[in-house]
């Protein structure tokens, strides 16, 4: 098959469109006809290097994606071949106490497609059956695979860690972002107000067409001011982060007494400082979140595939372009997803 591959960690144009045997299924996997995958972030870093994360290389990335069922291995029974698919992005063992209680997320040897093992840019990749989702049929296959990681990630940090209530004040950072997109649409569809922060009035704009109540330019605003001004002082009860150290001060500040701070990440760095005094006096609550669990995944379908949640899908490139791609991921210049057709 051809795939995307890197021999090493390094810039773009490590990424090579090659031929590559085909994966062999086990008896408890499908193999997919990959038609898109979408890209995260977690490409970038999977692609740059990250210390103490020894991938194995050669390596196939692609965490992100949708396709047809090709072949499946002696024990599966609940899809067949030919049948349009949805991947979840994270495979864990299924055995473990954190896996059979449900939160697959917690599993100690969890990994994601494309991350500790090849992923989807390819024509064919191997998943568990398990990870198998039922596929939205008002949805084309780009549009399929921009939903998974994303909308799992915001899924499980405002509904399961931050437990957003109707009425609530959330502050959304980075709406151009797959994960903020989806963030503003889960948080609207909970009754919550969104306040959407972007670095372009463009950016602002399509928001606040997904939803977002108020809008902040983080290039031409302070955003704990606009906070302040907008909730009359009070702060927000949730603040929605992933991207670190950049927006960490403004993120604290921006919190209601009470308030939730969640993160999934850290695009601009890990470094943060924290006032201890300001943590105790105002009770917060600093939430870590990771990925989300399968069954998060499987309601997000239910909505999507019923108009309430929409996937975002800024740009489709040809699968052997997968380098231009990363690079204009890089560039943080797309509202929504990016994605590779194959
Ligand atoms: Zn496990």
């Amino acid at each position: 098959m051809k795939a995307i591959v890197f021999h090493q960690h390094g810039a773009p144009d490590v990424l090579k469109y090659e031929d590559v045997p085909d994966p062999v299924v086990r008896h408890n996997e499908v193999l997919v006809r990959v038609k898109a995958c979408a890209l995260n972030h977690l490409d970038l870093w999977v692609r740059r290097g990250l210390p103490n994360v020894p991938i194995p290389l050669p390596h196939i990335p692609g965490s992100d994606i949708s396709g047809e069922i090709a072949q499946v291995g002696s024990d599966v029974s609940t899809v067949r071949v030919g049948q349009k698919v949805v991947l979840a992005p994270l495979v864990s063992c299924g055995k473990c106490a954190a896996c059979v209680a449900g939160i697959d997320n917690r599993c100690r040897q969890a990994t994601n497609l494309g991350y500790m093992i090849d992923g989807g840019c390819a024509e064919l990749v191997r998943a568990p059956e398990v990870n198998c989702l039922p596929y939205p049929e008002n949805l084309s296959f780009e549009e399929a695979a921009s939903i998974p990681l994303v909308f799992q990630t915001a899924w499980h940090m405002l509904v399961a860690r931050a437990e957003l209530q109707p009425g609530e004040d959330v502050l959304i950072l980075g709406a151009g972002s797959g994960v903020g997109s989806a963030a503003i649409q889960i948080a609207k569809f909970f009754g919550a107000r969104v306040i959407a922060t972007a670095s372009s009035e463009e950016k602002l704009q399509k928001g606040k067409e997904l939803g977002a109540d108020h809008l902040i330019n983080h290039k031409t605003q302070k955003i704990r001011d606009e906070v302040r001004r907008i909730t009359n002082k009070r702060g927000v009860d949730v603040v929605f982060e992933h991207v670190g150290t950049a927006t960490w001060d403004d993120s604290l500040a921006s919190l209601a007494t009470g308030g939730r701070l969640v993160t999934c990440g850290a695009t601009t760095g890990y470094d943060a400082k924290l006032d201890l005094r300001f943590l105790f006096s105002r009770q917060l609550s600093l939430l870590g979140s990771y990925m989300g669990v399968k069954s998060e995944l499987h309601t997000v379908m239910k909505l999507v595939a019923s108009g309430r949640l929409k996937p975002v899908v800024d740009r489709i490139f040809p699968l052997a372009e997968a380098a231009v791609a990363h690079a204009y991921l890089e560039s943080s210049s797309q509202f929504g997803k990016v994605v590779l057709k194959v």
